[in-house]
This record gives structure tokens, C-alpha cells and sequence, in this order.
């Protein structure tokens, strides 16, 4: 039987405040990180824990440390990314409003590490709770001597604060959202440099999620192998899945890495509404390629997703049931992405543009002949002739439902309606 440690604190009454979490062991893995571990130490603990980043890309995050620059007098940041706006995934705020003071047990832990004496919180800026919760926590950390000067007397610094974002999207990429904090429009850098060569104000920062930094202190006191004993070969640790849709209990759930999607829907989640049958899965977000009712059987972890022609992404799972039109999907999806491209490039600017008028004609019955051809054209002419990864993530949705639910499509532009929602 699994026992949950990411979500062990959110169930308890008052979960958000100091007292709680104090009560409860709060701050002992960050009193003991900071006295009895260097940063080397923690650096390698973290990379024998095989912890990986939880914001979708799934980096190494000791090896991200490891690349800091050592010298102590170049000024080092850490960027704690709250801008969770991926459509499907709700974790990260349910992190920061009912357990903020274990990610801050974890910025410490991690800004000690990698030689940060500054914290930037970037929260989402329709996270009004989010917000109020973290500044609320934040200075009742520096009250408790947890933040600010000589922590736990180990002479180490650190400055903690928040900043609300606008409601972008694109600011959740780590570059566009470093942008925004130096109060520039969210569009995202060139990449390299990268963000720990060159990243706030052109110094070495390291960005994370705060998925991530709330694993930290859990490795620190249970121990890397703990942390590395838990998922699969290469996906390690616990997950917060976000389950959402035709569900009958939605909701954030936490398992191990590699946990098997048909045991999440079924047996976590409650399995689907009004006993419908599956149809389709978005595993990891709206910008992840669908999966089929047949593959419910692939486990939860970044390389198992891969090989079903998916991703793990942020982890925020979105079933369908067997009423859903899968064109209606693909335009609703784009749409979005159209709605939240940055504007910089013209693939993404223009194409996903493009991709919704040709999805929303094809849907309303009024398709062309080719329009299904020319919906994957511009998928292909999209996909990685983007500045950022964006370009790839907004074709996902059109080009996975085109390849798994061609027949759809087809259907909508002979019969001009839809084979699923026949009123
Ligand atoms: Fe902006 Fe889209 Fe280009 Fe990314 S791919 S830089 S979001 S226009």
C-alpha cells in the first residue's frame, strides 16, 4: 500500500498554517539540510534520488543544480514557478494553498544547494487564494526565523518573495516566465544560454516546479534510496496525477511514478461516469497526443509515455467517455493555444491560427475536401519550426486525434455532422 508523503499534510485541518506544519515535523529536513549537509552533499543526494523535474519537461534536478556556477560571488537565483495554466492540471494549486510551507521547505533546502541567496515565486495571477496563501506563508517563515539571515545559525541567507503573473500561458515556459519577472512582456529566450549560465537579470538561476521543490525535504529526511525505491527505472519517486472529465471522482491523487492509467481511473478516480466506456485519454495536459481506450494499461512514467507515443507532461489526466466528438477535442485544444501564443514566431502565431479555422469548419459541417490534409500540413510545418516548445504542444491535439479518430474527421466531411452527437 503506497502511503502518500507529497499530500500527507493537505488532508489535516488548517493544513496552510505554520502551527500545523510545524506540529506535524515541519522544517526539520531544511534545519537538517542546512547544518549537517553541504551543497555538494545534497547536490549528489538529489541526483542519487533520480528525482526528476514535475513541470513537464522531467529534467534530472540534481544534475540541473550541478550545472550552477560554484564561485560565491556571482549572485545566484532560484525561480519557483506557480504558473501552473496547463489545461488538465490543477496539483500546484492545490499545493500552494493548502501545504505552501513544505515548498518552502524545499526552496530553502534547494537555494542552499545550488548557492541562491534570492527566491522569486511566480504564481499565476488568477491564483487569488494561491497568493494570498503564499505571501501569508512566506512571512510567517521569516517570522519563525526560517527565512532571512543566518538560518538555523548555519550563517546562510536567503530572501523569499512573490510576484503574480498576468495570466499568460506561455509564461509557465522558464524563459518567457523569466522575462515577466524582470517585468518585460512573457515571451520566451533563445535557449542556450541557458537559465543556469544566464537566467534573471543575466545571472545563473535555476527554475522549478513546485511539485519539484516539495519532494525535496522528503528526500532529505527519508533518504535518497527511500525517494529512488518508489516508480519505475527511470521515473522516480511519488506524482500528484490530476484526474479530470467523464471521471466520477476528480480530483488530485498521489501515487507512484508508473502507477498504470487504468488503475488511476478505475480505482482511484472512481472510474467512468454512468458507466460509459472509455473512448480517450489526455495523460499529461492538453499538449500531450491522446491516448486510445486500449492503451489504459500504460503506466504513468516519462519513458513508458514515450513509447505510447505520448508524454508524461505536467501529469494532468483528462478522460473522455465514448460521447465525446474527438474533432470537438482538437478544436477546443487549439483554440486555446492559438488564444495563448506569444506572437513571436509565425508558425505558432499564424499556424495555430490556421489549425483552428481548419478544425472549427471541419466540426461545424462546412470542411473542404482537404481540409484534413492541410490540418496535418500545418501540424508538420508547425512542429519544431518554433522559438519554443510551444509549437509542438498546440499541433498535439489535432494531430493525435487525426491519427487515432481519422474515421471522425472523415464522417464530419461527408456527412456534415458529427458520428458522436448525432441531436
Ligand atoms: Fe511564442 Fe509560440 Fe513562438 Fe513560443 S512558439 S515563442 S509561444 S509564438
Amino acid at each position: 500500500m503506497f502511503e502518500p508523503v507529497l499530500t500527507q499534510n493537505i488532508h489535516r485541518k488548517d493544513s496552510e498554517r505554520i502551527s500545523t506544519y510545524l506540529s506535524h515535523g515541519g522544517y526539520q529536513a531544511s534545519r537538517r539540510a542546512l547544518t549537517e549537509f553541504t551543497p555538494d552533499e545534497l547536490i549528489e543526494l538529489v541526483k542519487q534520488s533520480g528525482l526528476r523535474g514535475r513541470g513537464g519537461a522531467g529534467f534530472p534536478a540534481g544534475v540541473k543544480w550541478s550545472f550552477m556556477p560554484k564561485d560565491p560571488q556571482v549572485q545566484k537565483f532560484l525561480a519557483v514557478n506557480t504558473d501552473e495554466g496547463e489545461p488538465g492540471t490543477f496539483k500546484d494549486r492545490h499545493l500552494v494553498e493548502r501545504d505552501p510551507h513544505q515548498v518552502i521547505e524545499g526552496v530553502i533546502i534547494t537555494s542552499y544547494a545550488i548557492g541562491a541567496t534570492r527566491a522569486y515565486v511566480y504564481i499565476r495571477g488568477e491564483f487569488f487564494l494561491g497568493v494570498k496563501r503564499w505571501i501569508k506563508a512566506i512571512a510567517d517563515a521569516y517570522e519563525n526565523g526560517f527565512l532571512g539571515s543566518n538560518i538555523f545559525g548555519s550563517k546562510f541567507n536567503l530572501d523569499m518573495s512573490v510576484h503574480r503573473g498576468a495570466g499568460a500561458y506561455i509564461c509557465g515556459e522558464e524563459t518567457a516566465m523569466l522575462e515577466s519577472l524582470e517585468g518585460k512582456p512573457g515571451r520566451p529566450r533563445m535557449k542556450p544560454p541557458y537559465p543556469t549560465q544566464s537566467g534573471l537579470f543575466s545571472l545563473p538561476t535555476i527554475v522549478h516546479n513546485i511539485e519539484t521543490l516539495a519532494c525535496v525535504p522528503h528526500i532529505i529526511s527519508r533518504g535518497a534510496e527511500w525517494f529512488a525505491s518508489i516508480g519505475t527505472t527511470e521515473s522516480k519517486g511519488p506524482k500528484i496525477f490530476s484526474v479530470s472529465g467523464h471521471i466520477n471522482k476528480p480530483g488530485n491523487y498521489e501515487l507512484p511514478l508508473g502507477t498504470p492509467l487504468r488503475e488511476i481511473i478505475f480505482d482511484h478516480a472512481g472510474g467512468i461516469r454512468n458507466n460509459n466506456n472509455l473512448k480517450s485519454i489526455i495523460p499529461g495536459g492538453a499538449s500531450t497526443p491522446i491516448l486510445t481506450a486500449d492503451q489504459v494499461d500504460t503506466p504513468m512514467a516519462f519513458e513508458t509515455l514515450e513509447k505510447a507515443g505520448s508524454q508524461l507532461g505536467t501529469g494532468g489526466i483528462v478522460v473522455m467517455d465514448e460521447t465525446t466528438c474527438m474533432v470537438e477535442v482538437a478544436r477546443r485544444s487549439t483554440k486555446f493555444f492559438a488564444h495563448e501564443s506569444c506572437g513571436r514566431c509565425v508558425p505558432c502565431r499564424i499556424g495555430s491560427l490556421r489549425l483552428f479555422e481548419t478544425l472549427e469548419r471541419i466540426e461545424s459541417g462546412q470542411g473542404l475536401p482537404d481540409d484534413i490534409e492541410r490540418a496535418l500540413w500545418i501540424a508538420e510545418n508547425t512542429d519544431g519550426n518554433t522559438f519554443c516548445p510551444m509549437g509542438a504542444a498546440l499541433v498535439n491535439p489535432a494531430r493525435s486525434t487525426i491519427m487515432k479518430f481519422r474515421e471522425e474527421y472523415e464522417y464530419h466531411l461527408t456527412h456534415k455532422k458529427c458520428m458522436v452527437n448525432t441531436q
